[in-house]
């Protein structure tokens, strides 16, 4: 089989990458090992920004700001496309704690982003849910939302619609490499070849690199998540407090998130997590212990250092790009991570200077000692 591009992984960055190449007028085969859009794309909270925006350098500031501009016309783009919505929602983002204001003021005069500072009073009325909270917080009113399982359906009905070829059930065991240009990739149920390959997969995306020679500093980090069985209107915005977040649900489900673990490849659920979880969502809406959780999930984000992600030519081999390494923005930067990488791939003028996202060029937290400075600090 012959194909112009192969996308190797069908979440959330291969599958908009392989709709922005469809739409450019390219023949495209999306490669996904189980089921497309069951990993770290349906498991995420779906918050369309980065959480406390201004801890991040302006690589990934850029790529929200470009992508937020543009999500509720995806969105509605999308629910034509699939007839399935993704709930694209402007629900606020409600961080408790105001102590680096400063900060935050001196970044969203860069960005022009709305934040506004709230008194403990304000907090209240502006979240009334926040019955046994008496803070300050920062409040920012354009922060939207979608829904993760049905922007994975919607985008999986929409590229199936654009004529994209998407293959299930089918993992990618190598890339096919001749004198130093990509020709396809092998996979359990035969070969495919294409002039050209992007690698989008996810927390995996390191070892198909490393195929080449080159690496890539992406790694699985572990977030598990809760949903409270709540009523609808019980909360209003998505509520952050030191790291942890809750996220409403148009239907009333509240969302408690995430936990941040280097475990590895273990995607497994534990009773420490539910519980903590729990309790954090109660103290900041005691309301939420009347209701069931419904679930327990995990997922594991491509975390990369300082949450660059690595988007461009893998110089060594022609033809070769990657996508990944979205860590905890993958949904809010997908929209301007696949538009660049489509430039690229296409030879177009891009939207966005590629430099900083280059796989070759070192990220601002390589190294351990940064590496772990911003673990903490993303906490
Ligand atoms: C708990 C949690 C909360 C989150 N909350 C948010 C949030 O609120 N906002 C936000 O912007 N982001 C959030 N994220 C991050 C976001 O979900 C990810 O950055 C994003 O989904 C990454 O998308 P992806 O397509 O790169 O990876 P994935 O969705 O993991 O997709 C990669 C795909 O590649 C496939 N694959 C891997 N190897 C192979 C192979 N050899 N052959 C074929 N297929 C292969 C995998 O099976 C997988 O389907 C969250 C993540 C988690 C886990």
């Amino acid at each position: 089989m012959t194909t112009d591009c192969i996308i190797i992984g069908g979440g959330l960055i291969g599958m908009l990458t392989a709709r922005e190449l469809a739409l450019a007028g390219l023949s495209v085969t999306v490669v996904e090992r189980g089921r497309a859009g069951a990993e770290a794309s349906w498991a995420g909270g779906g918050i369309l920004s980065p959480l406390y925006p201004w801890r991040y350098g302006d690589a990934v500031s850029a790529l929200a700001q470009w992508s937020q501009e543009r999500y509720q016309a995806l969105s509605e783009a999308l629910a034509e496309e699939s007839g399935v919505d993704p709930q694209w929602t402007r629900s606020g983002l409600l961080m408790l704690g105001a102590a680096q204001a400063c900060e935050a003021a001196t970044w969203a005069a860069r960005f022009g982003a709305e934040i506004e500072r709230l008194d403990a009073p304000a907090t209240t009325q502006c979240e009334p849910a926040l019955t046994a909270v008496q803070t300050d917080a920062l409040w920012m009113p354009r922060v939207a939302q979608v829904r993760n399982p049905r922007l994975v359906k919607a985008l999986r009905g929409s590229i199936v619609h654009a004529g994209v070829t998407l293959k299930e059930d089918t993992p990618v065991t190598d890339l096919l490499l001749d004198h130093g240009q990509i020709r396809g990739v092998r996979t359990a149920a035969g070969t495919i070849s294409a002039p050209r390959v992007v690698i989008a997969g996810g927390a995996w995306s390191a070892a198909l690199v490393a195929a080449t020679g080159v690496e890539i500093a992406v790694e699985p980090v572990r977030g598990q998540m809760i949903v409270f069985d709540a009523r609808p209107g019980l909360l209003r915005h998505v509520v952050m407090h030191e790291g942890r977040y809750l996220i409403p649900r148009r239907d009333g489900h509240v969302l408690a998130g995430s936990t941040l673990e280097y475990v590895g490849f273990d995607k497994s659920t534990t009773d420490t997590a539910l519980a903590e979880l729990r309790a954090v969502a109660c103290r900041l809406v005691p309301e939420l212990a009347r209701f069931d959780i419904e679930r327990q999930w995990s997922g594991l984000r491509p975390g990369s250092p300082a949450g660059v992600p690595f988007i461009g030519a893998i110089e060594a081999v022609d033809g070769l790009f990657v996508n990944a390494g979205h860590f905890r923005n993958g949904v809010v930067l997908a929209p301007a991570s696949v538009r660049l990488l489509a430039d690229l791939v296409l030879g177009r003028r891009p939207i966005l200077d590629p430099a900083p996202y280059r796989p070759s060029t070192p990220r601002p937290g390589e190294g351990l000692a940064a590496t772990a400075q911003f673990r903490t600090k993303t906490l």
